[in-house]
């Protein structure tokens, strides 16, 4: 399942296994060294994280725990992680969060992540939102220095506008080989404010954060997921297919920008049907048929 991303060197898994949500899973570290090994028997062997992943940030930690123990695993897994987001926790502070690009900052939440993570190299690092004072010189130099160390292989961004990613992209010697965006039936935003089209011109393939939209499409909580998840029946229905998360994954893989869905569950079942939706291809009227309902009115 190992897939080449945006023309590059650099290969991930056409599903990826988000660890957002590690800390509500309730697993001990064998039970997380298990998971790990059955997802990496599915083919399934990039892992998303973030510095701030977890309550108290541990999710990267917890990880580590795995990598310290079973030393087989880091040769056979990418390692995705992120960093920009700062949390102030001091009660007087001027500020909850905010974000910081700096080199400085950079570096040393890099530094971290990999003690955290009991790891040398990160496989690819993305900044996670983008910093109204980013300078992207500043941004350049981190990610120079962190390439040269061989800290970090490859480097992309997440959440960014297409101007944004140009933006960066104008001042890096090293290429952004991604942009980890929201994409699923329920946030569209992103065929609207063109960076669907950017990423296709560029060639660059985005990973798509919280397909399931957090699980909302199974369990729909607000008129639009009521109306996808009844248009995911029909489909599902229509292609003979039981499972709906098979259905909203393929709606994601059928596009032809090249998306790597990111998996939030626990459940090895659930990353089973994402990687079972490789093999499901939706045809035109099944793919516009949950667009539309998302949409609730029909396309002009
Ligand atoms: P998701 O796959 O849309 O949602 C996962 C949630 O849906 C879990 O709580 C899961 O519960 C539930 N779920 C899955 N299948 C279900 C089913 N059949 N029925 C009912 N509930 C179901 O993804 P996500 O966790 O929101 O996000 C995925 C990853 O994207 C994160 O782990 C993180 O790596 C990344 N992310 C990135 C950003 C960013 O700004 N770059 C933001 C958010 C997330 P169970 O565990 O019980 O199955």
């Amino acid at each position: 399942m190992l897939t080449t991303v945006s023309n590059s060197d650099f290969k991930m898994s056409r599903i990826v296994q988000g660890m957002m949500r590690l800390n509500n899973w309730g697993m001990n570290i064998d039970e997380l060294e298990n998971f790990i090994l059955e997802t990496i028997d599915l083919g399934v062997t990039s892992f998303d994280h973030a510095d701030i992943y977890g309550g108290n940030h541990l999710c990267e930690s917890i990880f580590g725990e795995v990598l310290k123990k079973n030393k087989y695993i880091r040769n056979k897994i990418q390692i995705i992680t992120k960093c920009d987001i700062r949390y102030n926790h001091n009660s007087n502070a001027l500020v909850r969060k905010y974000y910081d690009t700096s080199k400085e900052y950079i570096i040393n939440t890099v530094e971290k992540s990999l003690k955290s993570l009991n790891t040398d190299y990160i496989d690819l690092f993305l900044i996670h939102r983008p910093d109204l004072l980013m300078n992207p010189d500043e941004i350049a130099e981190a990610f120079y220095e962190l390439h040269k160390s061989g800290k970090v292989l490859y480097f992309g961004v997440s959440n960014f506008t297409p101007q944004q990613f140009k933006t960066l992209q104008s001042r890096l010697n090293i290429k952004l080989i991604t942009n980890q965006i929201e994409i699923s039936p329920y946030s569209l935003e992103h065929f609207y404010n063109e960076n669907v089209y950017f990423l296709m011109e560029e060639q660059i393939n985005p990973m798509a954060w919280s397909p399931l939209a957090g699980g909302k499409l199974l369990n729909p909580d607000d008129d639009k997921s009521e109306r996808i998840n009844k248009a995911l029946k029909m489909v599902a229905k229509d292609i003979n297919i039981d499972e709906l998360d098979i259905i909203i994954f393929s709606w994601l893989l059928s596009h032809p920008l090249g998306i790597f869905p990111i998996s939030g569950s626990g459940k090895i079942n659930r990353l089973k049907n994402a990687v079972k939706a490789l093999d499901v291809k939706l045809n035109k009227e099944q793919w516009y048929a949950i667009y539309t309902a998302s949409l609730g009115y029909n396309v002009p």
